[in-house]
């Protein structure tokens, strides 16, 4: 849920952007109209298990051994008044060339590629560590714990990091003006939709 500051400063949560991608109406139907999605569907639900069999399942030392780390901070809660977003890193390493990266734990096993969802979410991660701690962010780490703790890098570019904080000045739109979006392209995610009797 979105927390207003100020009357021009609104602050959404990370978890609000990968909904979006999921279907920009989501941000519509549970910001503007106030309609939650089923409980058992959640997000932040799923989010709570997740982080519960992540720590069951990892090995983070070894992690941070591998990955050249001489320092980190973990499960921060950082929010950005620049970019109007807030969320909770798993890891925020800081690395041996003097610049810092967020690390993900996902209670996952590796597809072939890294989805769509997660890259944003380590994104934005990178802008919060960015503001937050002043340090250079050039990459971040998914490891997935369900493939033997298996971590992946992403590299980070300048264009990344615009084209997420267009996607956030997306959703201020809809949620701080009540533009109704686009529907998703992907017509098959609302067969099974909870907003599917709502949703013209
Ligand atoms: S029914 Fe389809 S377009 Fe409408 S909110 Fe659900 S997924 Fe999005």
């Amino acid at each position: 849920m979105e927390e207003i500051l100020n009357e021009k400063h609104t602050i959404i949560m990370i978890s609000d952007v990968l909904e979006y991608q999921f279907c920009p109406r989501f941000i519509y139907f549970m910001h503007c109209l106030d309609i939650p999605q089923h409980e058992e569907k959640r997000f932040k639900v799923l989010k709570g298990r997740e982080v519960h069999e992540k720590r069951r399942f990892t090995n983070r030392e070894y992690v941070r051994k591998k990955l050249h780390c001489v320092q980190k901070d973990s499960e921060v809660y950082l929010v950005s008044k620049d970019h109007h977003i807030k969320g909770i890193v798993d890891e925020v390493l800081f690395l041996e060339d003097g610049t810092a990266a967020p690390l993900e734990y996902k209670f996952a096993e590796y597809k072939e590629k890294i989805f769509s969802t997660y890259k944003y979410q380590i994104i934005l991660q990178g802008l919060l560590i960015k503001e937050n701690y002043g340090k250079e962010v050039n990459r971040g780490y998914i490891c997935y714990t369900r493939s033997n703790s298996l971590v992946k890098e992403l590299v980070i570019s300048p264009a990344d990091f615009n084209k997420a904080i267009e996607i956030v000045t997306d959703i201020l739109e809809i949620i701080e003006k009540g533009k109704y979006p686009k529907a998703t392209r992907s017509s098959n995610k609302c067969i099974d939709c909870c907003y599917r009797n709502i949703c013209v």
